[in-house]
């Protein structure tokens, strides 16, 4: 088994960010892998390809995908139905790409040529108004740098709303502080 940096096996994974490899997305998978911690055969969305190409750079032995992760299956793009969503804006934090456009009271609708399939949306509707729908044979899919990146917009995105919030809790607490011991 060879020692590989986790940044160049995370450039063979399909950055779908669908968590089914059974870590948080592709680059913690990528790095339990650079560790020894992941077996390679654990990403369906990559499937028998993937499995080759990691075999390949990490020097060990090829196997089958292991369906506890899932089966490897064709690209599938959510759609959400505009009779049924009640507009909650539920979907909008899971989706690692922020292919999801909406927001209270809003109808909300799916950016296609962004979707990565991954399903991370689906429940988190109440409703059950988003369905996984076969890829249109016409459309690009999304590539993986494409995903990644929009992936980072996503997770910082995330960073400084949360760096937000605590900085004004923290402002509350101040004043909360201040106004009970004003000497
Ligand atoms: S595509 Fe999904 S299963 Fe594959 S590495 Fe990324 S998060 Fe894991
Ligand atoms: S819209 Fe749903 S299926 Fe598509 S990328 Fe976002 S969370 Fe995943
Ligand atoms: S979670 Fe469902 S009902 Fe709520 S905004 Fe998204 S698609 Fe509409």
């Amino acid at each position: 088994m060879r020692r590989v940096d986790a940044a160049e096996i995370d450039a063979l994974l399909p950055q779908t960010q669908c968590t089914r490899c059974g870590y948080a997305g592709c680059r913690p998978y990528a790095e339990a892998l650079a560790s020894g911690a992941a077996a390679l055969n654990q990403c369906p969305p990559g499937g028998a390809a993937l499995i080759e190409s990691l075999a390949r750079l990490l020097g060990r032995e090829p196997l089958p995908l292991n369906p506890v992760h899932g089966v490897e299956a064709p690209a599938r793009i959510a759609w959400i139905d505009p009779q049924a969503c009640i507009g909650c804006a539920r979907c909008l934090p899971p989706c690692p790409v922020d292919a999801i456009l909406g927001a209270q009271r809003q109808l909300h609708t799916v950016i296609p040529a962004w979707c990565t399939g991954c399903e991370l949306c689906l429940v988190a509707c109440p409703v059950d108004c988003i369905h996984m729908r076969a890829w249109p044979d016409a459309m690009p899919q999304p590539q993986p740098a494409d995903n990644r990146r929009r992936h980072h917009a996503h997770e910082a995105r995330r960073a400084a709303a949360a760096a937000t919030r605590e900085q004004a809790l923290q402002q509350l607490k101040h004043r909360a502080t201040s106004a009970a011991d004003p000497t």
